[in-house]
């Protein structure tokens, strides 16, 4: 059999799935220029760094590494055609299509492919592409937590049988395909989880030389970072990343289900399982820790709301958002159906935490600074929340959040950013902007016990930025969402408010809350 074609793996393309066999060879680039491009977060720079380094050691003389300026310079050093799988961005997309002598092949790296996407999208008519409804598509695509079911039917709740991604029957695990009413719990009253820490990989010679190469490049003004240097948290390689993805499925995976929504001050962590980032490098096949997750589950060692809650996360929502990232195209990232046109501040930029004094946006801003990473709550109903209550630019928040977090990519940030978080699509793929008050915090952290700020109020001195910062989102947009039948009550509340004016002044010139 002739060899096969040198394979171009991109830095989040280090996993042995994007290889036809364990000896094809590889190119490997790494590019000064990417790291120009963007003022990233100082640990993930040096954690794509270090993954794409012990990735061409592992591989020895399989792999031809090339460090260049750029990739087009890197390319002019190799002979022979190449073949790469599917960019994960639209730019690198385009721009390996436009080269003589590279063939591109499907993407890997996720659940389903385009094509049974696409088919489920165009199955949809008129109706909205919801994500659950997908997940179940993809649920019977690929046998994930299914149960055989003599009659064909597709479950004790029903299920729309035009979602159907396949002729075959089943019917979900424990009869429900989602097990959410059961989750989304508060924190235990008494504190913590009580869990063991999360693994922690060991640096290394490779590390370190990464460590100084950014340092030498900052002290010369060629790279400039973001957040605080610290000791790699996160997988870097492929080995690396099944000891962390183990270490979650036996400690943490068990209790994920119901505390998933929860946050706490002490455990920025929870029972999460850290493993966005080596999924988003390729170190690890999204399906290997689906399948961790189901197995734990059918030998008992874990809840069925807890499998069921980790695995909608990936065979749901990131395939959803991967999908969704090609198939609204890129005008998608430049929505702002509600005209948000603030600049983020400088101690948000900044990632400045300790400027903060609202509790909960300072933990998470310095969870951010401090390792660039933070749970989907904090992300969601902390920083996207505030974002959107105080009318920052959607496309800046979303280089924001890409810039700073391990795990950020172009892919990510399309429909959890501009769609989901800050509702700059107009609500394509949610009923309702995730706005919230105090409230909704007190209830799922502990932030609020010693803030100086009341959750539940609105005005004067202790007024919580969340709470009222919702009353002035909520004015602001009252005529661009006065269709939204799910936030009819709170407009109609609005009316209510006597000092709503008052309201408005104050959080329009608030400065750091
Ligand atoms: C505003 C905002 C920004 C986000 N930015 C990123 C990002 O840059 N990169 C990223 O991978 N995820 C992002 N997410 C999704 C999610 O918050 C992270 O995947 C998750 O917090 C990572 O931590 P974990 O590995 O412990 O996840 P867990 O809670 O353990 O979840 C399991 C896995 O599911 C996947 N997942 C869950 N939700 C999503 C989602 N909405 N989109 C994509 N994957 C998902 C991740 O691979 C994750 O590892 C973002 C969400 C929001 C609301």
């Amino acid at each position: 059999m002739a060899d096969p074609e040198r394979r171009w793996c991109f830095a989040d393309q280090l996993g042995p799935h994007f290889l036809d066999s364990g000896d094809q060879p590889v190119l490997l680039v790494e590019s000064r220029a990417v790291l120009r491009r963007r003022r990233f977060h100082r640990q993930k720079a040096h954690l794509v760094l270090s993954a794409l380094r012990h990735r061409a050691a592992e591989l020895g003389e399989q792999a031809l590494f090339v460090r260049a300026d750029t990739y087009r310079e890197a390319l002019a050093r190799v002979h022979g055609p190449l073949t790469v799988c599917g960019p994960t961005s639209r730019a690198a997309d385009g721009f390996v299509r436009g080269l003589d002598g590279v063939t591109v092949l499907p993407s890997r790296g996720f659940v389903t492919g385009h094509d049974r996407f696409e088919e489920w999208a165009a199955g949809r008519g008129d109706r909205p592409l919801l994500m659950e409804s997908f997940y179940r598509v993809a649920r019977r695509l690929t046998g994930t937590l299914m149960e055989e079911d003599d009659d064909g039917g597709s479950g004790r709740d029903g299920g729309d049988r035009a979602d159907r991604g396949d002729r075959d029957g089943g019917r979900p695990a424990g009869g429900r395909w989602n097990l959410d009413r059961e989750n989304r719990e508060p924190p235990p009253a008494d504190g913590g989880l009580a869990l063991p820490a999360p693994y922690r990989p060991r640096e290394d010679d490779i590390d370190a030389e990464v460590r100084a190469d950014l340092d030498a490049a900052e002290r010369r003004g060629k790279l400039s970072f973001v957040g605080r240097d610290g000791p790699r948290r996160f997988p870097a390689t492929r080995a690396e990343a099944r000891r962390a993805l183990r270490d979650f499925v036996r400690h943490r995976l068990p209790s994920f289900g119901p505390y998933e929504d929860a946050m706490l001050t002490g455990d920025p962590v929870m029972s999460h399982s850290m493993l966005s980032a080596a999924m988003n490098l390729g170190l690890l096949d999204p399906m290997e820790c689906v399948r961790a997750a189901e197995t734990a589950w059918r030998d008992g060692e874990v809840p069925l709301r807890s499998a069921e809650g980790y695995i909608r996360q990936i065979v749901g929502w990131r395939d959803y958002m991967w999908h969704t990232y090609w198939h609204f195209g890129p005008a998608y990232t430049r929505r702002n159906a509600l005209r948000a046109r603030r600049r983020p501040p400088e101690w948000f930029a900044e990632l400045d935490a300790d400027a903060v004094q609202a509790n909960c946006l300072s933990n998470v801003l310095r969870s951010v600074r401090d390792v660039g990473w933070t749970h989907h709550i904090p992300r969601l109903m902390v920083l996207g929340n505030y974002g959107l209550q105080r009318g920052w630019h959607p496309a800046a928040l979303s280089d924001w959040f890409h810039r700073c977090f391990v795990d950020g990519y172009a892919w990510v940030m399309a429909t959890n950013v501009i769609g989901m978080s800050q509702y700059a699509d107009g609500g394509r793929i949610t009923t309702k902007p995730y706005a919230a008050g105090g409230s909704y915090i007190n209830r799922m952290s502990d932030f609020c016990h010693d803030c100086v700020y009341r959750p539940t109020a609105r005005s004067g001195d202790d007024a919580c930025p969340y709470t009222a910062g919702y009353w002035w989102f909520l004015a602001r947009n009252k005529e661009r969402l006065a269709g939204n039948w799910r936030l009819a009550p709170q407009l109609r509340n609005l009316a209510r408010i006597d000092d709503l004016n008052e309201i408005v002044a104050r959080e329009r010139h608030r400065g750091r809350p």
